[in-house]
């Protein structure tokens, strides 16, 4: 028996408006992902199969092989560079803004080389690199907004929705690095092997996704 068709995706805001988009599609998990501890989740369909993995692992899981499809923001698409991956639909959802920021008024920044924080170490030295600028760059797996506040860096590159989160610390947003949403991903050579299946899957998902929400 063929492996089912295997869709990578992460617990939390994206799955909140993932779900929707795949049940339009006829597929839904037979288990609550947010309650169930389990990593494998059968569906309605018996082949198609959720596995559930952080964020910012699903690229790698669909680069891989490990998932024939993923569901990512393209923040993460950016820092993992989209090798051996299709991005056929961007799904429009939990769109916000990977940006630039540090404390309120203090755009010039400082005198020497800036010291920016941020889990986006390859966007972040990319984006500057570009720009010439020559900064130091320091790793962070979250709370990157805590960094300006205690000294450990001048600036942050974070995702940005409302902006309430910089505000509600004394930070602004300075530039936009990347206007984000999440995609659709599709393994390179499943797109070949399981071209029927894949392509099934990709024109479902982009039909909910064009289809008016009540
Ligand atoms: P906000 O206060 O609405 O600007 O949201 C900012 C906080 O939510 C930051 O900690 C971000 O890392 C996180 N965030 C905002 N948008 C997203 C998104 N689309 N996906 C994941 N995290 C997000």
């Amino acid at each position: 028996m063929t492996r089912p068709l295997t869709i990578a995706l992460s617990k939390g805001r994206i799955l909140e408006q993932t779900l929707p988009l795949f049940a339009q599609a006829g597929i839904e998990p037979e288990t609550d992902p947010d309650s169930s501890r389990r990593l494998i989740l059968p569906t309605n369909r018996p082949d198609v199969r959720f596995v559930i993995v952080r964020a910012a692992d699903v690229p790698t899981y669909v680069q891989y092989g490990g998932a024939d499809i993923g569901v990512a923001g393209k923040d993460v698409l950016l820092e993992h560079g989209g090798e051996g991956l299709y991005e056929p639909v961007d799904l429009g959802i939990a769109a916000c803004r990977l940006m630039l920021a540090g404390p309120a008024g203090g755009g010039g920044g400082p005198v020497g080389r800036a010291r920016v924080a941020t889990k986006y170490i390859r966007i972040t030295h990319d984006w500057f690199a570009a720009q010439g600028r020559q900064v130091e760059i320091i790793k962070l797996y979250g709370s990157m907004e805590l960094a300006p506040l205690v000294g450990l860096a001048d600036w942050i590159v974070d995702l940005v929705d409302t902006g309430n989160t910089l505000r509600a610390n004394g930070l602004e947003p300075y530039e936009t690095i990347a206007d984000i949403t999440s995609r659709l991903i599709v393994n390179k050579a499943a797109m070949k092997t399981r071209n029927a299946e894949v392509r099934g899957m990709i024109d479902a998902i982009g039909e909910a996704v064009a289809a008016p929400t009540e």
